[in-house]
């Protein structure tokens, strides 16, 4: 499941190749993903110019030249590849994606949205998503839309320990349960808060209210530790990938304890196992001996 670190390297991928460019046409294989599509969205895109694309927790944000705002949501298998087009769409080439989200290649039956591009080759955005849990919103000026109830952004200075530790004093929810709360940080998934409370050495069982200044701080700063390097992992490997045909792995991170449950703990000294456990519907993966 595309989690912060992925959505700003699709981000970085996509930028260089809408920014600047005009809707040249919107084709929609179904009315809906997760939502149905907003109303009139093809005539409310086709002919408007992508002005900046920028990330927003785990949504992708663009601003368009009529001054409405498309937000594009990954879901859990939501994906983007970009392809050389022709003048011809119905002879568009699958043969140079430039950025796929994940390994493994994309059925065409899953395309919902194709977005053809200004330029020489019309550059074609096409976005995949088996599951459905994706969507797109168009957002009139000003509009905030799924986007209002946001928590800082962790990798911002709007995000800190005593940020986190103010957030957290009138929690009495798990740690864990409290970290995925959009409205307390925004953009964390399953995946990094796991990480992140190993790299911090705090249960993710622990009431939110006890979590002390002194971890949040910590926290704070594993947070962006831990994000910070799976986007520059992401980065690389777009970059390597960039022109070549093939998947980008960023499914295949190394992580701690995410997945790993009944391995050895891999931190130095520590006899504990990996473990999982369910919090909240979602799995937790901890090592009971050193995260306290
Ligand atoms: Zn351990």
């Amino acid at each position: 499941m595309p989690e912060l670190p992925e959505v700003e390297t699709v981000k970085n991928g996509l930028a260089p190749i809408m920014e600047g460019r005009t809707f040249k046409s919107v084709l929609l294989n179904r009315k809906d993903i997760r939502f149905p599509f907003p109303n009139d969205f093809i005539t409310r895109l086709e002919g408007k110019t992508l002005i900046r694309l920028t990330r927003r927790a785990k949504f992708l944000v663009a601003e368009l030249s009529s001054g409405e705002t498309l937000l594009m949501h990954l879901g859990m298998s939501g994906r983007f590849t970009i392809e050389a087009g022709t003048d011809d769409p119905g002879h568009a080439p699958r043969s140079t994606s430039l950025v796929p989200i994940d390994s493994g290649n994309t059925n065409p039956k899953h395309d919902h949205v194709i977005f053809t591009m200004s330029g020489d080759p019309p550059p074609l955005i096409i976005y995949n998503d088996p599951r459905r849990f994706g969507f797109m919103e168009l957002l009139e000026k000003g509009e905030l839309g799924r986007m209002k109830d946001l928590g800082p952004e962790p990798l911002s200075n709007q995000f800190s320990g005593p940020i986190l530790r103010d957030a957290l004093t009138k929690k009495k929810s798990p740690i864990k349960t409290a970290l995925l709360d959009q409205r307390v940080v925004a953009g964390l998934g399953n995946i990094y808060v796991c990480e992140a409370l190993y790299d911090s050495k705090i249960s993710p069982f622990r009431k939110s209210c006890d979590v002390s200044q002194d971890e949040c701080e910590t926290l704070s700063h594993e947070i962006k530790r831990t994000l910070e390097a799976a986007i520059k992992a992401g980065g690389s490997t777009l970059k390597d990938f960039a022109g070549v045909d093939g998947a980008l792995g960023y499914f295949q991170h190394r992580f701690k304890v995410y997945g790993h449950e009944e391995h050895a703990c891999p931190t130095t000294g520590c006899k504990g196992t990996i473990t999982r456990a369910k919090q909240s519907g979602r799995s937790t993966f901890y090592c009971p001996h050193c995260q306290i």
